[in-house]
Parts: C-alpha cells; sequence; structure tokens
C-alpha cells in the first residue's frame, strides 16, 4: 500500500525503512524491500509490522545504494512472506500499489511462453511479463514501456533491474506515485510525506506517466511512450 524508491549515495535500506514507516498510516499487512549491490538483486521481506522487517535486516543485513520498498495490502493472495514484495523474476524486480485486472489473462499467456509463477499475487505477472520482454532483447527502458501497454487496473510501480546499480524506473495509473530530486540521489515515492526525510523538491506523475530515474536526475514519458515534460514543486512539510 506504500512505495519508495532511492537512488542514493549511501546505503539505502535504512533510508527506505523510515520512509516505510512515514506509510504507515495507510495500514499495510507484511513489508519489503529489494536493493542492487554491484550489479545483484537481493531483497528482504517479513510479515507483519515493520519491526519485523527491521529485525530481520539486523541479522541478514542488505547492502546497496539503490533500493525499492513496500508495504503491501494484500488484495491477491494472502499476506504470507511469499506473497509480500518486492517482487521477482529474474533480473527483474518489482514493488506495486493496485491491482492488475487483467493478471489472470497475462498469467496464462507467460505459463505458455514457458514462466510459471511462484505465488499467488496479481504484482508477480508484471515481474514476469517484464522480464519475458527483457528475454527477448528488449532494454529495461523498453521492456517497462511494452509492460505498461499490456496492463489493466490502477497501479503504481516501481522497477530496479539486475546489473543496473543506477536505474529505477517508476509508473503511475490509478494511484499516485511522486518523483523526488535530491542531490547526486533520486526518489520515488507513494506520496511526498514519504520523500520528506530526503528532500522537499517533488514532481507528481500524472495519470498514465511513467519515469526512468538515474542519480542524474529524471526523464519522463506519457503512456504513449513519448517523452513530456513535468515540473518541480518544492512542498512545505512538517519533518
Ligand atoms: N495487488 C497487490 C497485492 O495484493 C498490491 C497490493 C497493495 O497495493 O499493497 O499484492
Amino acid at each position: 500500500c506504500g512505495i519508495v524508491g532511492v537512488l542514493g549515495s549511501h546505503e539505502v535500506a535504512p533510508l527506505i525503512l523510515e520512509s516505510l514507516k512515514r506509510l504507515e498510516y495507510r495500514g499495510y499487512d507484511s513489508a519489503g524491500i529489494a536493493t542492487v549491490n554491484a550489479g545483484v538483486l537481493d531483497r528482504r521481506r517479513a510479515v507483519g509490522k515493520l519491526v519485523n522487517l527491521s529485525d530481520l535486516l539486523v541479522h541478514d543485513s542488505l547492502a546497496g545504494k539503490a533500493g525499492i520498498g513496500h508495504t503491501r495490502w494484500a488484495t491477491h493472495g494472502e499476506p504470507n512472506v511469499g506473497n509480500a514484495h518486492p517482487h521477482r523474476s529474474g533480473p527483474v524486480s518489482v514493488v506495486h500499489n493496485g491491482i492488475i485486472e487483467n493478471f489472470r489473462i497475462l498469467r496464462e499467456e507467460l505459463a505458455a511462453a514457458g514462466l510459471a509463477h511462484e505465488t499467488d499475487t496479481d504484482t508477480e505477472t508484471v515481474a514476469l511479463l517484464t522480464r519475458h520482454l527483457l528475454d527477448q532483447g528488449m532494454t529495461p527502458q523498453e521492456a517497462v514501456g511494452a509492460t505498461l501497454k499490456r496492463l489493466e487496473g490502477a497501479f503504481a510501480l516501481a522497477f530496479l533491474f539486475e546489473g543496473h546499480d543506477d536505474l529505477m524506473i517508476g509508473a503511475r495509473k490509478g494511484s499516485p506515485l511522486a518523483v523526488g530530486h535530491g542531490t547526486g540521489e533520486m526518489y520515488l515515492g507513494s506520496d511526498a510525506i514519504a520523500l520528506a526525510p530526503m528532500t522537499d523538491l517533488v514532481t507528481y506523475l500524472e495519470e498514465g506517466d511513467w519515469v526512468v530515474l538515474t542519480r542524474a536526475g529524471a526523464t519522463f514519458y506519457d503512456m504513449a511512450g513519448n517523452r513530456v515534460n513535468r515540473s518541480v514543486t518544492r512542498i512545505q512539510l512538517e519533518q
């Protein structure tokens, strides 16, 4: 029910946990974080309160300066560790708020192509579809653009990719998502409150927008894949 993403200059797991706490008010049943560290994707997930995730991270730390985090309010698949986000298929990791309405059809299509689901969620279908497109030779950006064209429903999404320490992609349709601008760092968050400890410079994605982030900045696209300009606003929030 909440999304945070950080392309940072320090270890991101503690930052992401802090931001997820700011989204607790939305309610959730489980939480997780994925990072890419020296090209390698890894993740930690826990059912229940965020303290369970932070306890897990104390015993089994998660290194990396790029990461995505999620608090889940289950809609498809019971709240257990396997169904918790981030989801992963091969080189793709994704977090999602909302519902992918046509996931059953996509699921069958992917199964026919030899890609089987390991979870009961609608979200895993997004990871599999993007992976399938990467397997066909697309770049991460092309694969996400093509994935988004296939998705029906309401979603905010954030993607990370194995082998890419300086890349994060976000998308918004029916569920809010904001980009935060730092100094040599970039962020994604379900709302500006989540980003407040890191920055007050925010761009809100418009309906159907998606964004490709590197530490150098953000490039915005509309649903048709055309480059668009979106303005930065300075938000006033109590820390
Ligand atoms: N539909 C997804 C799931 O059940 C995402 C739910 C959410 O918004 O947290 O896993």
